[in-house]
């Protein structure tokens, strides 16, 4: 039996429930004590007869559940099983992972392990894995031969491939700098600019967008140098702008001026899989909140990437939206910031994240 507009198929979900299938996307209510629960909560499981499944935890509470305190299902999630899968996949770049391993990792089963995996990543296991390789042997071979010791056979085992003719291998879509860092050749960017409100002394906003969705926001202190910026970062592309932009600009504007942040914009971030990993993490730290660089890193389920984390929030292209300025030092003091520690502190204050 399914419930058509809620699209969970019961007789799945509840075999998914029985067996606590982490990976489980729904939430489900228990009517005899009116409280829900993540799919794996520890509670003890209810009768199927008072079990009430819902997509989310605003439906929920709609139907006049409250959220369990054990398993939190309002809070955000913990370092997911993909982020796990990746930083197991990142500490074995020498060699083939198993989806078995991967299951085995984060409890499920292999084929499910491949399935919310590339639904999160965009990418199977494997090309990530080869990603990752691709990354590295770059990294290997600008350092290498920089410092003039390296061969490119070196290179290329030091980067995790076995054979120097793996390293052929295309990288997959969506998971390199790619057409970016060509600078934007073939992209054609639409772009807008406003001041925000004057008495912030905030500066002036940028946005620009490609047909996927936002890829640039940056601020600064005139039209001038943030158009002038935007061509930097994007030679190759095609550039115009557009009016049709200024809704989009309203909404980052207001949130900049500590408005909601309800209205999810679509973006179109590019980068390396870490970059990406780095990027989302970003967007799970909660208005009001800071994080330092290593606490984001432990979050992501890296701990030992700390310099990693700290470069990809360093090259951020979306300001605000995608809020590396939630990032601080260790002892709370600001660090940098890419457009500007002033600003960086005024959308920290507006959004109540400065003591
Ligand atoms: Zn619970």
């Amino acid at each position: 039996m399914m419930i058509p507009d809620l699209q969970i198929d019961l007789n799945v979900a509840w075999r998914q429930l029985t067996s606590r299938d982490a990976s489980a996307d729904f939430l489900y209510g228990v009517a005899t004590t009116g409280v829900f629960c993540r799919p794996n909560c520890k509670s003890r499981l209810p009768l199927r007869a008072n079990t009430r499944f819902f997509p989310n935890a605003a439906d929920a509470r709609a139907a006049g559940f409250r959220a369990c305190l054990r398993c939190k299902p309002e809070a955000p999630e913990q370092p997911s099983a993909v982020a796990r899968m990746c930083a197991y996949l990142e500490r074995r770049i020498d060699r083939p992972v198993r989806l078995a391993e991967l299951g085995k990792l984060a409890g499920i089963s292999p084929f499910t392990a491949q399935r919310i995996f590339k639904q999160a990543m965009g990418a199977t296991p494997s090309q990530y894995q080869r990603a990752l390789r691709a990354n590295a042997l770059r990294t290997e071979l600008r350092e290498g031969l920089r410092a003039g010791a390296t061969t490119v056979t070196d290179a290329v085992y030091e980067a995790g491939y076995g054979s120097s003719s793996r390293a052929y291998e295309p990288a997959p879509l969506g998971m390199t700098p790619g057409r970016f860092l060509a600078g934007g050749r073939g992209e054609t960017l639409r772009f807008a600019i406003a001041q925000a409100s004057e008495d912030t002394q905030f500066g002036w906003l940028i946005v620009a967008s490609t047909e996927r969705g936002i890829c640039w926001i940056a601020l600064g202190d005139s039209e001038r140098e943030l158009d002038s910026a935007l061509r930097a970062e994007f030679p190759a592309a095609a550039i115009a702008a557009d009016e049709s932009l200024a809704g989009t600009l309203a909404t980052v504007l207001n949130r900049i001026g500590g408005g909601a942040s309800g209205c999810d914009l679509p973006l179109d971030l590019r980068g390396t899989a870490f970059q990406l990993r780095v990027w989302k993490a970003l967007q799970q730290i909660p208005r009001g909140e800071t994080r330092s660089y290593s606490q984001l890193a432990a979050e992501m389920g890296s701990p030992t990437a700390t310099r990693a984390v700290a470069r990809a929030c360093a090259t951020n292209r979306v300001a605000v939206l995608v809020p590396c300025h939630r990032v601080v030092g260790a002892s709370g003091s600001l660090t940098g910031y890419r457009w500007g520690l002033d600003r960086k502190r005024q959308l920290l204050a507006s959004e109540g994240a400065l003591r």
